[in-house]
């Protein structure tokens, strides 16, 4: 796009059989075929039909080498993500965005004529984990401000991944109002309660052969007296130290960070693996076991935390 000079998009966009000149707000044309458009945006086929009608303000009649002109009030740089969209895959491809900010830039155009498919793509395009995962705290406050709930929903499960007193500024949260972010404080502070309380109450686990709970060489060695509940009401000692290890500090993370894979964050598992190498007894199966109770583990604090409502309100 750096290429582009005042007037003209790039070589695609530069079509002299096309028949429609859809200008920028910065005063680039893109030349596109009336055709694609129409069938991708309702508001365009609305106002490229034959008769126009007489109302249709935006529909400049003003043409350049035999094409009409169309006055948009889009950058050229959200005009060809857009209108790259429009054609076929064989001849363009999919724009990549690196800032969530353009997506919703593109996103916002969509709507505006009436382009349902593209809007579906950006809508799943805002959803990939490089936004919502790497950056929930920013991808919350601009589908707020965008007035998505869904990403917003989404989004803001993210941020549980990210402890309450720890979160760095953005400035996107400059688009949201305090009363926004303090219902999203509200929420992490009620997921924190429910996944402390997955955390200590292990009766969605349906194995007592785990080698934390048999294991000879730790039972001999009488090292722990830590007894869990388990599922059925059972009540089973946890023989392994290194386990009860895990279990007390694995509460702590995740109703510090209350999404299910904080139970299963590297340094959590890598210390813990690192303890129980050291039993011979332990050693072989803790690690597919390990793996086995975390994934169960996270599927209990994701399901018990997906009961708590997140109240937004777009005004
Ligand atoms: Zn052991």
């Amino acid at each position: 796009m750096d290429s582009l000079d005042k007037s003209s998009a790039d070589f695609l966009f530069n079509d002299m059989d096309a028949n429609v000149i859809l200008r920028s707000k910065d005063n680039v044309d893109f030349r596109v075929h009336g055709l694609l458009l129409s069938m991708s945006s309702r508001y365009f086929r609305d106002i490229l039909r034959l008769d126009p009608p007489n109302n249709t303000q935006s529909f400049q009649h003003e043409t350049r080498d035999g094409a009409d002109i169309i006055a948009v009030d889009d950058s050229n740089n959200t005009l060809r993500k857009l209108l790259a969209y429009c054609y076929p895959h064989s001849v363009v491809n999919e724009p990549i965005f690196d800032q969530a900010e353009d997506l919703y830039d593109v996103l916002r155009a969509a709507e505006k004529y009436g382009m349902d498919g593209v809007e579906k793509k950006l809508r799943m395009a805002l959803r990939e984990p490089r936004f919502m995962e790497k950056m929930p705290l920013r991808s919350f406050a601009l589908a707020v401000h965008h007035r998505l709930p869904e990403e917003a929903t989404l989004a803001a499960k993210e941020t549980l991944g990210l402890p309450l007193v720890e979160r760095e500024y953005v400035e996107e949260l400059e688009l949201i109002t305090g009363g926004t972010m303090h219902r999203l404080q509200a929420y992490h502070t009620q997921c924190s309660k429910i996944a402390h309380s997955v955390a200590s109450d292990l009766s969605w686990v349906d194995r007592d052969d785990y080698t934390w709970f048999t294991c000879a060489e730790c039972g001999g060695l009488r090292s722990s007296s830590s007894y869990v509940t388990i599922s059925g009401n059972r009540r089973m000692l946890v023989v392994s130290r290194w386990m009860a290890d895990y279990l007390a500090k694995a509460d702590v993370a995740v109703t510090e960070r209350p999404i299910g894979r904080t139970v299963s964050c590297p340094e959590l598992m890598r210390a813990t693996l690192e303890k129980a190498s050291q039993c011979r007894g332990c050693g072989p199966k803790a690690c597919s076991e390990l793996r086995q109770f975390c994934r169960k583990f996270a599927a209990a604090v994701d399901l018990a935390t997906s009961e708590v409502e997140l109240k937004l309100r777009f005004c």
